[in-house]
């Protein structure tokens, strides 16, 4: 009699835990999830050094005073997310440092500049591994590159995800001018680490959603906030929320 309910009981759990990684597989697959606890960037927390490299260029060649309002968004960029991590019991102990290079180019997508780095400043044939020197060398858990451009464009985050299973390079580009906000450098740090925008270009629907759940986000709008499903995504939790699994539900195939 006890042991068929011994056999009943563990014919539940094996159902239960089956369920579940039905589930699990499910998320898995969802957009948002891609680039969660992967590449060089993999989890924000303990040790974290994010490198910034000014790089000047013949016509935008980096000022002091540029470069010193670069550094008072980093100092608050470091409060921000140390408050935000320890908001979920996570332990991140962030550092920035600067590199100054030059380069021959101007900003382009064709990506000279950033080749003639890699060339001339870093003998590595990509950033993956100038991280994996920097780690080991300034002894972190994480480190991270930025670079940034005395210069106007749009600033974007080169991220590793599972749909490109032998692409290594993590990186920003950031653009500087002189109304730089604190949360630039705190959103792109995110995304290097797995966090998805929650804003849309194409009217995706994924915005509305993150609307309803996440209004103050970081990856929203110009915010200080890291809302639960970015921390989930970061690695600052391993557990989704209530509100991190209704988004993922309702945006399950948007993107
Ligand atoms: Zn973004």
């Amino acid at each position: 009699m006890k042991d068929r309910r011994i056999a009943r009981f563990t014919a539940v759990v094996l159902a239960l835990m089956l369920l579940l990684g039905a589930t699990n597989t499910a998320a898995a697959g969802h957009f948002a999830l891609k680039g969660r606890d992967y590449g060089p960037c993999d989890k924000l927390l303990g040790d974290t050094y994010i490198i910034l490299v000014f790089v000047s260029t013949p016509n935008h060649p980096w000022t002091k005073t540029m470069k010193d309002r670069v550094n008072e968004v980093s100092w608050s960029s470091i409060a921000i997310m140390e408050s935000e991590a320890k908001r979920y019991s996570a332990k991140l102990n962030l550092q920035f440092g600067g590199l100054d290079y030059s380069v021959p180019y101007e900003y382009s997508s064709d990506k000279r500049w950033y080749q003639y780095i890699l060339d001339n400043y870093h003998s590595s044939e990509d950033i993956a591994g100038v991280i994996d020197y920097y780690r080991g060398s300034l002894n972190q858990d994480s480190v991270a590159m930025i670079f940034l451009f005395n210069s106007w464009d749009r600033s974007y985050t080169v991220c590793t995800n599972r749909d490109y299973p032998n692409f290594s390079d993590e990186y920003c580009v950031i653009f500087c001018d002189t109304n730089m906000h604190d949360n630039y450098l705190t959103h792109e740090v995110l995304h290097l680490y797995g966090a998805i925008d929650f804003y849309d270009y194409n009217n995706e629907g994924v915005q509305r959603v993150a609307e309803k759940y996440f209004r103050n986000s970081d990856m929203l709008y110009v915010s200080h906030e890291v809302d639960e499903l970015t921390a989930y995504l970061v690695g600052w939790t391993d557990t989704l929320s209530y509100k991190a699994s209704q988004f993922l539900k309702e945006t399950d195939g948007l993107r």
